[in-house]
């Protein structure tokens, strides 16, 4: 992982306000990083940085690169961009009150996440230690999951 991180920023509807309250108190060292969101979560983000902009003057315009919003197929493309290594934190407030349309992209997200030894926030608590941590802001080598055993297993 470089010193720049990949962070994708997913929240569940009623869980929205919780992740623009953590991105508005982090927002000076998020824009110091590639952001990567689910439609509708990106449209919030963007908003609450925009926000951010008209009372800092020296701030720069920050891209995020917004996917399909989550029930749209979001949280799928979010599970490619992992596989394919593009991701290195995934800062996901999931509802755990309500049942999603898409849960099994929800669950297909979260196992590719741990497949992969992303760095995973489900809460805002563990979303603070995430930030404050060492490795937030420098290069950090993860160990990687070794697949050979399986993709090389044998079939009878
Ligand atoms: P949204 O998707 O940001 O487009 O609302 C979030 C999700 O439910 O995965």
């Amino acid at each position: 992982m470089d010193k720049t991180k990949r962070i994708a920023l997913v929240a569940h509807d009623n869980r929205k306000s919780d992740l623009i309250a953590w991105v508005e108190w982090n927002w000076e060292i998020l824009i110091k990083h590639k952001l990567i969101c689910t439609g509708t979560t990106g449209r919030l983000v963007e908003e609450a940085l925009a926000r951010k902009k008209e009372s800092h003057d020296n701030m720069r315009t920050v891209h995020i690169s917004k996917l399909k919003s989550g029930p749209l197929g979001g949280d799928q493309q979010l599970g490619a961009m992992i596989s394919d290594g593009d991701i290195d934190i995934l800062i996901f407030f999931w509802d755990p009150m309500q049942p999603q349309p898409h849960d099994v992209d929800v669950k297909a997200l979260e196992r590719i996440a741990v497949l992969y030894n992303v760095v995973i926030a489900d809460t805002r608590a563990t979303a603070d230690f995430v930030i404050s941590s060492p490795f937030f802001g420098t290069h950090y080598t993860p160990i990687t999951n070794n697949f050979s055993n399986y993709i090389n297993r044998e079939i009878n």
